[in-house]
């Protein structure tokens, strides 16, 4: 059976990089690209690492009943294509979603036999310092962020499995270890 693996993890913890690092290893794995409200990073692809929308664009798509799953976090609207997930899940497609703790909860109600993962960071000072680092929001963002950790932890308390990431290779092996070992 296809597997469907949910992976949420705080702002700056490094998701991102363990999932390409994964999807690297393992082709047979498909990533879902969400869309969002959010404004674009710089170097960020429309299509590429999301589906970027209006908020108009965005309700009308929930009026149309077009997501599987959607969520407001950190002021902006992100949300997962439902016909993808449908479509890759029929094919028999293993499957990626990377989307926050809410989402997560709400598709493993959906789709029980979805996997969750969180990824937490080694400590909170070293998230903290991680997302400064990347520079790619404002001081007023990256405190609506860290203030939303609390919530997530809290939510991730219902995920089955946990990885570490203190280091991006061991990171990685552990996410394989849990996928390969999921029926
Ligand atoms: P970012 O703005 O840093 O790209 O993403 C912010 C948060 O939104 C992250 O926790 C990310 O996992 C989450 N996210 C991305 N796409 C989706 C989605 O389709 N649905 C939900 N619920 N959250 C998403």
């Amino acid at each position: 059976m296809a597997k469907l693996v949910v992976i949420s993890g705080s702002s700056g913890v490094g998701k991102g990089t363990v999932i390409k690092e994964f999807l690297k290893k393992h082709p047979d794995f498909k990533l879902s690209i969400s869309c969002t409200t959010r404004k674009k990073r710089d170097g960020e692809v429309h299509g590429e690492n999301y589906f970027f929308l209006t908020p108009e664009e965005f309700n009308e798509a929930i009026s149309k009943d077009d997501f599987l799953e959607w969520a407001e976090f950190s002021g902006n609207l992100y949300g997962t294509r439902k016909s993808f997930v449908e479509e890759c899940l029929k094919n028999g497609d293993n499957l990626i979603l990377e989307i926050d703790t809410k989402g997560a909860l709400n598709v493993k109600k959906l789709i029980p036999q979805a996997a969750l993962i969180f990824i937490t960071p080694p400590s909170m000072e070293e998230l903290e310092s991680r997302l400064r680092g990347r520079h790619t929001e404002t001081e007023e963002a990256i405190q609506k962020r860290l203030a939303s950790i609390k919530s997530e932890l809290e939510n991730s308390k219902q995920f089955e499995y946990q990885v570490v990431n203190d280091e991006i290779d061991n990171a990685v092996r552990q996410l394989e270890k849990i996928i390969n070992g999921i029926k």
